[in-house]
């Protein structure tokens, strides 16, 4: 692999050209009519405009990204995480028309894209998954109901081809379940175009815990520990950190161990995740990400590993450089998603950045695309920024947080450093360990 094309754009784009750039690979940007004047387009070494601003005509259109990749000579091309990320019809056609997917092949894709097919193949390697239905729900009623009482509610019904939190419904009794899967049964097959749903206990107090992975699809992978991505709101992360604080030792060795044998069961390539809910000292499998996430900065804190280059050198036909062996957790690392939202209505904030002051220091990283004087376009997500801290503790991790949000300063538009300010001196939070709820409780949404 020689020029990679970077089919996205923010902070993950210049992610990834810092890596390419290491690794001494040429570079394309590709960039909508919306982020023309985008200053850091000038660090690839080329930039091509794909279309308009709606996403769906740029950043989702796939002849556009191929025939970009065509004109500039571009090898390789690397999808970031969201837009067509986790689009197993886009890494194929990448494939069939003779490129390189940075990411896990178009099969693997499909086969995790659905939660249905997903469930299974965990099941399969070993994987602990949440007690349910074992399949999509038949369409015989009586057949639900007694699912439904084997599982023992509450219960959720969730779309198989769902995603983003949508398609799932709580069911806390069983005379409301036949209604439910039918209302879900019809949203998922007008939203996903795929009705299939199934059905899973519903765990009232979890903790989101995730595991890294790396893997080259040549028999050889391994894990980088796993974060806590708890604090949420709408199921959106807010704050991740590495490792889970207060996480059972044995549980997690086995769980760690199980992802490592699923990617060489799968013959996965690449960087991913294996999302878990966990409660009572337990793991359960909801769902696995098949592409580098936002919050990977803070397990690369914690490892020293590049979990970008490793996801390039892999694609590009190398073993992994890595073994088990190599993977040392030194320290802990915290990461505050920056949104251009207002702190109380989570209102989107477009807008002219006026002023921008990036925070520093030991153990400070900040992964964001802002400068002063840029335009923050109206049509695409709200992330304009990464805070990552590490320390030695879990506590110098906080208190160089605190530090690095007192230092930010992003003018013209509203952020989320003010409510990112009071979570990092929140006592629960401090502490660590709280549940998936704890953010919407707090912020009175529940
Ligand atoms: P999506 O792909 O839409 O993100 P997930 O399956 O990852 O869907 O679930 C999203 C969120 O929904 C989880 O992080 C959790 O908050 C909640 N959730 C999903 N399944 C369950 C469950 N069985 N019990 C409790 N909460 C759940």
């Amino acid at each position: 692999m020689q020029k990679v094309l970077i089919a996205n754009r923010g902070e993950i784009a210049l992610r990834v050209i810092r890596a390419c750039k290491e690794l001494g690979l040429k570079t394309v940007a590709v960039h909508s009519t919306a982020d023309r004047e985008w200053m850091h387009l000038a660090m690839a070494d080329e930039s091509v405009c794909i279309g308009p601003a709606p996403a769906t005509n740029s950043y989702l259109n796939i002849p556009a990204i191929i025939s970009a990749a065509e004109v500039t000579g571009a090898d390789g091309i690397h999808p970031g995480y969201g837009f067509l990320a986790e689009n197993a019809d886009f890494a194929e056609q990448i494939e069939r028309s003779g490129f390189t997917f940075i990411g896990p092949s178009a099969e693997v894709i499909r086969l995790m894209g659905d939660k249905v097919s997903a469930i299974a193949a965990m099941k399969k390697t070993g994987v602990p998954t949440v007690p349910g239905s074992d399949g999509p729900l038949p369409e015989d009623e009586e057949e639900c109901l007694k699912i439904g009482r084997r599982v023992g509610y509450p219960v959720i019904i969730k779309a198989a081809g769902g995603g983003g939190g949508r398609g799932m419904r709580v069911v806390h009794d069983e005379a409301d379940l036949i209604k439910s899967i039918g209302m879900t049964r019809s949203e998922a097959g007008a939203a996903f175009g795929n009705p299939m749903v199934y059905l899973e206990k519903f765990l009232t107090n979890p903790r989101h815990v995730e595991v890294q992975v790396l893997s080259d699809g040549q028999g050889n992978a391994v894990h980088l520990g796993d974060r806590d991505c708890s604090l949420q709101r709408r199921h959106q992360k807010i704050i991740e950190e590495a490792p889970a604080p207060g996480i059972d030792e044995k549980a997690r060795a086995e769980v760690q161990a199980r992802c490592v044998q699923a990617c060489i069961d799968l013959g996965y390539r690449g960087a991913g995740t294996f999302e878990f809910l966990y409660e009572n000292g337990q793991f359960f499998f909801i769902e696995m990400n098949t592409r580098v996430q936002v919050e990977h900065p803070v397990s690369e804190m914690v490892t020293g590993i590049d979990i970008v280059k490793e996801q390039i050198l892999v694609a590009a036909g190398n073993k992994l450089s890595i073994s088990q062996k190599d993977v040392v957790i030194r320290g802990h690392s915290i990461e505050c998603r920056i949104n251009a939202e207002d702190p109380k209505t989570f209102m989107p904030s477009p807008g002219t950045v006026s002023f921008f002051h990036a925070p520093g220091g030991n153990g400070v990283r900040v992964d964001s695309h802002l400068y002063s004087g840029y335009k923050v376009p109206p049509n695409y997500d709200s992330l304009v920024g990464k805070l990552i801290t590490h320390g030695a503790t879990r506590d110098e991790a906080l208190a160089r947080m605190r530090n690095a949000l007192d230092e930010l300063v992003v003018d013209g538009i509203k952020t989320n450093t003010p409510l990112h300010r009071e979570l990092v001196r929140d006592a629960a939070f401090c502490k660590g360990g709280v549940n998936i709820h704890y953010l919407e409780h707090k912020l009175g949404l529940k």
